[in-house]
């Protein structure tokens, strides 16, 4: 197959956020590409800039205090961030969509579902309200809500969690959009709906071809679905790789202990690791290797030497699993120990 044209690219992102207390570089320099029909896990503890860089890519960020000091966002070749918020708008919903973790608060407490679900088509679309209904209960069938015609014009807390959720993949995927960001769509779910939600978010990935950002800090619920993952650290990216080569041999110490962190369900009575101490305060990122205090590889060079993101390569240029070279990267000064273990 050839390979699909890149749908967005994330160039060098930069975004910082000024407080009383400083300047926090929330992201600092990310790269990442997705193409159609590719799914993008970012990977990365609580407070990595997973969420600010998704802000930055949909033109929702908080400015300010936020504010995007460098880099760019081309979608389909074109710099979002020249954009006009008016333009940018037309892109939101239509072209790109954003389905966040909280649907309580993300939809609409005094509107019925239905009401919210044919508004994307009244809106967008000048679609006449009782055919924008009927589009409401096709969506809502969709995401396979139970007895959607007679639910339509129930309010969001008359539903449970999951099918909240579902309403707010149904709301995203209203008007097709190519690219949709999923930021930890599935965090507040029980586990048994969690993965229900999630199956059926890469079932219509699949289905309408759409690139997908899966933002998650669980690298358990990313091994079925992405193609490929990028790992954040302190607002930088530490690793890319294909997702089954990050599972199998992970070239950044970060990754090899988020990997190890995952409970297994055939190791049961086994002590989780999980990695020493807490992500670096924004606002004093340490030198080098912001990962290097919390780094059981840690040495002088780290302390001193803000790695850059290696090409990641077994002998003959050529990743493990036939993928380009190029398309595995590390952060890591030592990554090709850390990749033999
Ligand atoms: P996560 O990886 O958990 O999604 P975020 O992208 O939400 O992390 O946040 C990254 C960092 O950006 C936070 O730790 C915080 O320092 C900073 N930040 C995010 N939003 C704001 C804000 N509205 N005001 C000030 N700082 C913020
Ligand atoms: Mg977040």
């Amino acid at each position: 197959m050839p390979p699909s044209p890149v749908l967005l690219e994330v160039r060098d992102l930069q975004v910082e956020f000024h407080t009383r207390e400083g300047v926090a570089k929330a992201v600092n320099g990310v790269t990442y590409a997705v193409a159609a029909g590719e799914t993008l896990a970012v990977l990365g503890e609580s407070g990595s800039g997973k969420s600010v860089t998704a802000q930055a890519i949909m033109g929702i960020l908080d400015t300010p205090p936020g504010r995007i000091a460098g880099g760019e966002v081309l979608f389909r070749g074109q710099d979002l961030l020249k954009l006009k918020e008016e333009q940018r708008r037309r892109i939101r919903g239509a072209e790109m969509a954003m389905i966040f973790q909280d649907a309580l608060s993300s939809l609409n407490p005094v509107l019925t579902v239905g009401a919210q679900l044919g508004e994307m088509f009244e809106v967008h679309r000048g679609t006449g309200r009782k055919q924008a209904r009927v589009r409401a209960v096709e969506l809502m069938d969709r995401v396979r809500i139970p007895a959607a015609k007679d639910r339509v014009n129930d309010y969001p807390h008359q539903f449970s969690g999951g099918m909240r959720q579902r309403i707010m993949i149904a709301m995203a995927l209203a008007l097709e959009p190519d690219l949709i960001i999923a930021d930890e769509p599935t965090t507040a779910l029980d586990v048994t709906v969690q993965a229900q939600v999630m199956d059926l978010l890469a079932e219509l990935q699949r289905e309408f071809n759409m690139g997908l950002i899966l933002i998650t800090h669980d690298l358990g619920v990313v091994a079925d679905v992405a193609d490929k993952i990028a790992v954040m650290y302190a607002g930088r990216i530490v690793e890319t790789a294909p997702v089954h080569e990050i599972y199998k041999r992970p070239a950044h110490p970060y990754t090899r202990g988020l990997l190890d962190s995952i409970p297994r369900l055939d190791q049961k009575g086994h002590e989780l690791y999980a990695i020493k101490g807490l992500p670096p305060n924004l606002l004093h990122i340490p030198p080098g290797c912001a990962f290097n205090p919390r780094c059981p590889r840690a040495r002088d060079v780290c302390r001193t030497e803000v790695p850059p993101l290696y090409e990641v390569m077994d002998e003959g240029g050529v990743t493990e699993e036939g993928g380009a070279a190029g398309e595995r990267r590390s952060a890591c000064h030592f990554w090709k120990e850390t990749l033999d273990g």
